[in-house]
């Protein structure tokens, strides 16, 4: 096994299947079903979901709402999403812990590092919901910093394209993919992977990130035992 311990990072949007908004529950099971199968490898996984397919905190300043109430309006929209993924996991046989960055008491447990590691370690899958827990920071940076703070072994991020590209591949039909990159690259070509926030705590942290196709079935476990799926971004 290549990867021990991973962080996965789902966009909101990917909850969305051919929806237009929400959550749609084939996409949901099809999840659900993948990580089921590295599960099943003896992999420790975290979980850090985003919102997007149903409030982001910019949104919020035209419909005349402040970016801060907004923010913590996008954050509440992560919870609701991990809530779904946790049923979902747990339909399909796994344990799993959902941790908050804002209290929630009476729906899950507060984010606690050292708790959070303990989870995963008697084999349950851990879901971050509520980002960081603080305005004006994405789930791509959550992604980074809980990866660092539980000692991920990578960050997988899953899309649906097969990786990072010269130029939009769904606009520009010339577009090629790197299978590889450094930070120093993706930061050089403006390759737009993650925010700065959480890209700059990647690099500082040398906390290598994968962007791979989640919606193709088999491509997490492929990566998690090594294998050359999507695109691998490291210091060198
Ligand atoms: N958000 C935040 N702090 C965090 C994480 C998220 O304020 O630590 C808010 C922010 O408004 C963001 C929204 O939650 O727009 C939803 O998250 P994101 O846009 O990252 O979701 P994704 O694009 O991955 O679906």
């Amino acid at each position: 096994m290549k990867y021990k311990r991973i962080l996965l990072k789902l966009s909101g949007e990917a909850l969305m299947g051919e929806k237009n908004y929400g959550i749609d529950s084939k996409r949901l099971e099809q999840y659900a079903q993948e990580i089921r199968r590295v599960k099943d490898l003896g992999v420790e996984i975290a979980i850090v979901i985003g919102g997007g397919n149903i409030f982001r905190g910019v949104q919020a300043e035209n419909a005349g709402i402040d970016r801060v109430q907004g923010d913590y309006m996008g954050m509440l929209a992560t919870l609701i999403n991990a809530m779904a993924l946790q049923s979902a996991l747990e339909q399909g046989g796994m344990y799993t812990r959902l941790m908050s960055g804002i209290k929630v008491e009476s729906v899950c447990e507060p984010f606690i590092r050292r708790r959070a590691i303990r989870h995963l370690e008697k084999g349950r899958i851990v879901i971050f919901g509520a980002g960081i827990g603080n305005p004006y920071f994405t789930t791509d940076s959550t992604a980074a910093l809980r990866a660092i703070e539980i000692e991920a072994d990578v960050v997988l991020k899953g899309t649906r394209v097969d990786g990072v590209y010269t130029a939009d591949p769904e606009k520009d039909k010339s577009a090629t993919k790197y299978s590889s990159l450094s930070y120093q690259e993706a930061y050089e070509k403006n390759l737009n992977i993650m925010d700065m926030t959480a890209f700059t705590l990647c690099q500082e942290n040398n906390l290598p990130i994968i962007v791979f196709d989640m919606n193709k079935p088999g491509n997490l476990d492929k990566i998690v035992i090594g294998e050359d799926i999507g695109t691998l971004i490291t210091s060198n």
